[in-house]
């Protein structure tokens, strides 16, 4: 019979697409070193995960350590709150439309990370080196990281997880197209009086969008997308005010608001690199796709970077970082990374198009996309069904023209 051998991968970065790539790889049989840090930053953050990714997490084992404290997400909803004269009409979903049960769960990454920290810890196939890579060495044949502690790894493949200004994606060569938006996002927990009965809000306004998402019990999370300005100064208020503005942003749809300790401002940016392999490195996570936090994509399109890199390696198991296997992964990523990284952008343009100079949002062709439902509908059905949302999104930008 014969034996083919299985190379060694090497990943750089220990956010969560690295630790799910780590994870991943040696659930299917490769080695692997992975270079990053072991204690993460705190983040307050949470994370909306869809059934497609928690399908991913099931597999690794992660995800019974997660669920008791994630929330389901059984309804979303897109409330244009824009002061457009002609706005468009509330959006809602239901999982049980669709015959689910939930979309995804909401996720706090204060458990999401220390649960896949855990678990890759634990993992007899993986080695931890718990330092940065400070020198990258691509060759025709492998890959080499000089680490900061001094140490060397190699491997037939490196998978860049090293996040949005990724050293190894540098080193590979790619170079990216990046753009800054006059926004950031204040991004913090909070506590209602009534019950959000699972059901998840983003208000659309003329500065981005404002994103409740359930937690357990009577708590949401919030992503506020404003101008950065105000955005320091939202973090700035106390409690008491910055809970009000919060309950008056939501229309008190959630009764009274009592913001939770804890707030963080991420200024938002974008960045599409060109090409997502080269040289024995192949881009996942935010090495691979930056945008802003609409409809919860980030992750989720991350963990199908890596999903896809896995089963192309698996068919490459004694060179998977080989021209054929990167030109694969490179063919397979480019259409779901382009047309969501794309369809981000375009939506956030067009909810900026009253902060944009005129002739700036015209010659973009925003007025047209201003207050355009079905494109703001896309994410929420990518998220759950990838492809069905394209199907809607064609379904109404057709129906204007037969007027
Ligand atoms: C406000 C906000 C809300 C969001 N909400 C959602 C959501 O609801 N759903 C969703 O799917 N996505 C969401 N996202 C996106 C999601 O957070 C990101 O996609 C995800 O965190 C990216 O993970 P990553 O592992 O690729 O990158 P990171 O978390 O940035 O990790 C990169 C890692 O690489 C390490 N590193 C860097 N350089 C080196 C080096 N030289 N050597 C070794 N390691 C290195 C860093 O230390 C870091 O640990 C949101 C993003 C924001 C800003």
């Amino acid at each position: 019979m014969e034996h083919q051998e299985t190379a060694r991968i090497l990943i750089a970065g220990t956010g969560p697409a690295g630790l799910v790539a780590a994870l991943g790889f040696a659930d299917a049989g490769f080695p692997v070193t992975l270079a990053g840090p072991r204690a993460s930053v705190p983040d307050g953050r949470t994370t909306a995960l869809m059934n497609p990714a928690l399908k991913v997490l099931d597999r690794l084992g992660v995800l019974d350590d997660i669920r008791p404290e994630a929330a389901p997400l059984k309804i979303m909803r897109i409330v244009d709150a824009t002061s457009r004269l002609i706005r468009s009409p509330v959006v809602t979903f239901r999982a049980s439309e669709i015959g689910e049960e939930l979309f995804g769960l909401n996720l706090p990454n204060s458990v999401l990370n220390p649960a896949l920290v855990r678990r890759v810890a634990a993992h007899s196939g993986i080695e931890w080196r718990a330092s940065m890579v400070k020198d990258w060495h691509l060759d025709a044949d492998r890959a080499r990281a000089v680490l900061a502690d001094g140490s060397t790894a190699e491997a037939r493949l490196a998978v860049a997880a090293d996040g949005r200004l990724s050293p190894a994606r540098e080193a590979a060569g790619i170079s990216t197209a990046a753009r800054s938006y006059p926004q950031a996002a204040l991004v913090l927990n909070f506590r209602h009086s009534r019950d959000h009965a699972f059901t998840s809000t983003e208000f659309h306004t003329g500065t981005g969008p404002f994103t409740q998402v359930p937690l357990p019990g009577n708590r949401s999370s919030l992503v506020w997308v404003v101008k950065p300005e105000t955005a320091t100064e939202l973090a700035a208020l106390d409690d008491a005010t910055l809970s009000l503005k919060v309950e008056q942003q939501m229309q008190s749809m959630l009764g009274r608001v009592m913001v939770e300790p804890g707030r963080q401002v991420y200024p938002l940016s974008a960045a599409t690199p060109l090409r997502f392999a080269r040289d024995r490195v192949a881009l996942v996570g935010e090495a691979a796709h930056v945008f802003p936090p609409i409809g919860a994509q980030g992750l989720n399109l991350g963990i199908r970077d890596v999903d896809d890199l896995i089963g192309i390696a698996t068919e490459n198991r004694s060179d998977p970082g080989a021209a054929k296997a990167l030109a694969a992964y490179d063919f397979k990523r480019r259409p779901d990374i382009l047309a969501r990284s794309s369809a981000v952008n375009l939506l956030n343009m067009s909810l900026l198009s009253e902060m944009l100079p005129a002739q700036v949002a015209r010659g973009a062709g925003l007025g047209v996309l201003g207050g355009f439902a079905p494109l703001r509908a896309f994410f929420m059905r990518e998220g759950l069904r990838p492809g069905s949302g394209f199907a809607a999104l064609a379904g109404g930008l057709r129906k204007p023209a037969r007027h």
